[in-house]
């Protein structure tokens, strides 16, 4: 009740959540209440948590903050979604995020801008953003986000808190609405690393129905919060503290990588030398993969379907162009473009290529150092309109968080200080299924 309330006083301005559901959280909370007065209540009982409007919940509208899917009631939950509810979390409702989760700021949602509760002038960063608003603002204790291109990390940055990329593979992507299938993953997002390691704990494991999940063993993340980081090397990568980087933020880093020192760890300059190429490389393969993604709302199974249409073509054409905004079309047309005969060669081919540079620069740096540290993005949370222009001015906001995502590495974004009166964050990489070290160092610096 207390954080339904602080949602009705809050989040008109704020504009977090899309969807509230009042009556099944208090059913929901009750029921934990009645399990928590006996002796086998699960482990996360009443917990209130809001999921990201991407994650397909039974019985909830699940809209993906797009026109297409205003009308989607999904029959099943997502297994993120069922695995939280069987852990006995209260939904509270669906946060806001950017359309199709394709962008950095949250405001290309259907359903309107969301804001920042630092600075309600700013965005919460996206495409998470709703999610991160709430969980800073107290509108819910955790929620869950999804990071393509650094959605979990960039809003987690931006709003002061703390939130995971997992590995690829790590968490299942069944029910979570499909943007770019090789890159997108889904993890937790909180005030803390501890209430992160406890939720992914919860997320985390195979996934009969999700053939890209692992089936290996997941690990006890809240009592690896202890592991020692002494003697750990921590890899600063050169190219993350060039010109790009507001000097304001730079600072903030180095001071958080002096505590890690002081808390036992090693500081070593790596090279990732091909991190110029993961924008070019990301915004060829992401839009690739949304385009055939998206094929899939064509007006007839479901989601929107236009006005009497006159043929098959119209019903086609008019659905897609009245139910998909603007920065969703424009990734459709590039992906489209990119896979056409004739230049698949030149523009997705050479994509893949660069990836697998990017991928191994990242395996190396692993040969020698454990962990990786960096900015979350180059300053603090920008004001809303200031990059809806220019799409490029967007796509530089994630120039430190793609590479993760493209080598299907751990990473996550914690807490460090505040410019100007807003946060930042500072982001830990892991090798693959290293979230146990990355929780464990952010969890000791806090
Ligand atoms: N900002 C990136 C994009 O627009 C990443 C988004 C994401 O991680 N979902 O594609």
């Amino acid at each position: 009740r207390s954080y339904l309330d602080r949602i009705a006083q809050r989040d008109g301005e704020l504009n977090s959540y899309i969807s509230v559901a009042p009556e099944t959280a208090l059913a929901e909370a009750e029921a934990a209440d009645r399990l928590l007065a006996g002796d086998s209540a699960p482990p996360l009982a009443g917990i209130p948590i809001a999921h990201k409007d991407i994650f397909c919940t039974r019985g909830l509208r699940t809209s993906c903050a797009s026109r297409m899917l205003d009308n989607f009631v999904p029959p099943y939950d997502a297994t993120v979604v069922e695995r939280l509810r069987h852990a006995g979390c209260v939904t509270l409702g669906k946060t806001n995020m950017d359309e199709f989760a394709m962008g950095s700021s949250s405001e290309s949602s259907y359903y309107g801008a969301c804001r920042n509760p630092w600075d309600s002038r700013c965005v919460p960063g996206g495409s998470s953003g709703g999610s991160a608003a709430a969980v800073a603002a107290d509108l819910a204790a955790a929620a869950t986000g999804t990071d393509t291109g650094g959605s979990i990390r960039q809003p987690a940055a931006l709003c002061g808190i703390t939130g995971i990329k997992p590995t690829y593979g790590r968490v299942s992507r069944l029910g979570m609405i499909a943007f770019a299938s090789s890159l997108d993953q889904g993890g937790p997002m909180a005030r803390t690393a501890e209430d992160c390691a406890i939720l992914l704990g919860a997320m985390a494991g195979h996934d009969a129905r999700d053939s890209t999940s692992m089936d290996r063993p997941v690990p006890d993340y809240r009592a690896a919060l202890s592991l020692s980081l002494q003697g750990l090397r921590i890899g600063l990568p050169r190219e993350w503290f060039g010109e790009q980087l507001q000097s304001a933020v730079a600072d903030r880093i180095r001071a958080a990588l002096r505590e890690l020192e002081a808390l036992g760890a090693t500081l070593v300059d790596i090279d990732l030398a091909h991190s110029e190429l993961s924008i070019p490389a990301y915004y060829i393969i992401a839009p690739a993969e949304a385009s055939t993604n998206l094929a899939r709302y064509d007006g007839v199974r479901y989601g929107h379907r236009c006005d009497s249409p006159r043929d098959l073509h119209d019903l086609y054409t008019r659905s897609r162009e009245e139910g998909f905004g603007d920065e969703v079309q424009r990734r459709i047309l590039i992906g489209t473009y990119a896979l056409s005969s004739g230049y698949y060669d030149a523009f997705y081919k050479k994509a893949q290529q660069a990836r697998r540079l990017i991928r191994q620069d990242y395996l190396d740096a692993f040969g020698q150092v454990d962990i990786i540290a960096g900015p979350t993005t180059p300053g603090p949370a920008f004001r809303l309109g200031e990059k809806t222009d220019d799409p490029v001015a967007m796509y530089l906001e994630d120039i430190y968080t793609l590479g993760v995502n493209l080598a299907g590495l751990p990473a996550l974004s914690m807490p460090a200080g505040q410019v100007d009166g807003l946060p930042v964050g500072l982001q830990l990489v892991g090798p693959h299924f290293g979230e146990a070290q990355l929780l464990a160092a952010a969890h000791q610096l806090q």
